[in-house]
């Protein structure tokens, strides 16, 4: 139905292939792939990272607070421009949301300054989302959770890949929560990973994903365990083995592919800077951190176009989107939020995404950018 997605799978026979052998092996819940996508990643990542594949992102950053008992009573500090998962999951542990505004229309993190002031006696956590891949402003944000004893989680499912300081993002908080949701960089339909350098940490969050068991299906299996005790109370919020079979092929194809997200998004800009009705943010990124170039956010200067903008866009067969509509302004929070973050709210009246992903073509790049000058020209 489009001519250029607004996503398209890094998919090829390697996919393909992974599956066929999950079918054949006729072991489809957690097991051996699952075990090897850990540790893959967690060697990805760097450094001494633990980590538990999950059922998905929200899945991971559910897990990341329920582990820190955080709940009635407890403030969690989030982004005020983020995916609602991170608004939705504080609210499901009974915790207080608390929205944090954005740096400003150059750079749509967090900022570390909106956090400190929103610091109370009862805050218990921060989440920030490297938002389109960018890394937040990672050692201020540090120091503040470490003065005041806050959790500090990444909702780094934009920034699989991504480094601030040479550490990658989801290994610089105290727990890193990943997703590979389908239109992620790295895709396994759905799926997630919550990642920790504190062993303890893991292990407890391994309990929770399965019910608090002490042992697995696959454990019974092998023979390694005749029954289980429950220790806490858990979920079932595990990933299988196609979902991890596939992870092990996106994750060798990661690199690569974000470099060629890198490139697309430098065409992208070389054709845009000239409109002077679009604004693009991160055009003279900090030099100590690369993105992982998940999405490409514009910003149009009249936010009364977008509508327009994105239906010409999409009478030529350009899919476009919107990351992320305002949070107060969602049927659910209207009433009980009113958290206003100025900066952020303006983002979510004008930005637009365009189309990003590895298989783009230099192509399709001139095609966009032709189309939003013309759209421009005629106003
Ligand atoms: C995708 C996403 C999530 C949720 O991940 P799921 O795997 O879809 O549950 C959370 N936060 C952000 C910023 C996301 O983009």
């Amino acid at each position: 139905m489009w001519k250029i997605p607004l996503f398209d799978l890094n998919y090829d026979d390697q996919e393909l292939k992974a599956v066929s052998d999950v079918l054949k092996n006729k072991w489809l819940t957690a097991g051996e792939k699952t075990a090897a996508f850990e540790d893959k990643f967690g060697r990805y990542l760097g450094g001494s990272v633990h980590c538990c594949a999950v059922s998905s992102g929200t899945a991971a950053l559910h897990l990341a607070l329920l582990s820190r008992d955080i709940g009635p009573g407890d403030e969690v500090i989030i982004s005020g421009l983020t995916f609602v998962a991170d608004l939705n999951v504080v609210v499901l542990t009974g915790a207080r949301p608390v929205l944090a505004d954005i740096k400003s229309l150059d750079d749509w993190n967090i900022d570390p300054r909106a956090i400190k002031i929103k610091i109370t006696d009862k805050t218990k956590a921060v989440i920030v989302v490297h938002y389109a891949g960018w890394p937040c402003d990672m050692d201020e944000i540090r120091q503040l959770c470490k003065s005041n004893n806050l959790l500090l989680i990444e909702d780094a499912a934009h920034a699989p890949g991504a480094t601030y300081k040479d550490l990658k993002c989801g290994t610089i908080g105290d727990i890193g929560c990943f997703s590979f949701f389908s239109n992620k960089n790295l895709s396994t339909g759905e799926g997630g990973m919550v990642t920790a350098s504190a062993p303890e940490l893991i292990r407890k969050i391994k309990l929770m994903r399965s019910h608090g068991m002490t042992s697995m299906t696959i454990d019974r299996h092998h023979g390694r365990a005749i029954s289980y005790d429950v220790v806490l109370p858990g979920l079932n919020y595990r990933i299988d083995e196609i979902k991890s079979a596939l992870g092990i092929v996106q994750l060798k194809k990661l690199d690569q592919a974000n470099e060629k997200r890198g490139k697309i998004v430098a065409a992208y800009i070389k054709h845009l800077e000239k409109i002077k009705d679009v604004k693009i943010p991160w055009k003279n990124p900090a030099g100590d951190r690369i993105s992982s170039w998940h999405i490409f956010p514009i910003l149009l200067k009249k936010e009364n176009l977008r509508i327009q903008f994105m239906d010409a866009l999409k009478f030529k067969g350009i899919q476009t989107s919107i990351h992320y509509p305002a949070m107060n302004d969602f049927n659910y929070y209207k009433g009980i939020m009113n958290q206003p973050v100025d900066t952020a709210d303006e983002v979510s009246r004008k930005m637009v995404t365009l189309p990003l992903f590895p298989g783009m073509t230099g192509d399709d790049v001139d095609m966009i950018c032709n189309e939003i000058k013309h759209f421009f020209m005629n106003r």
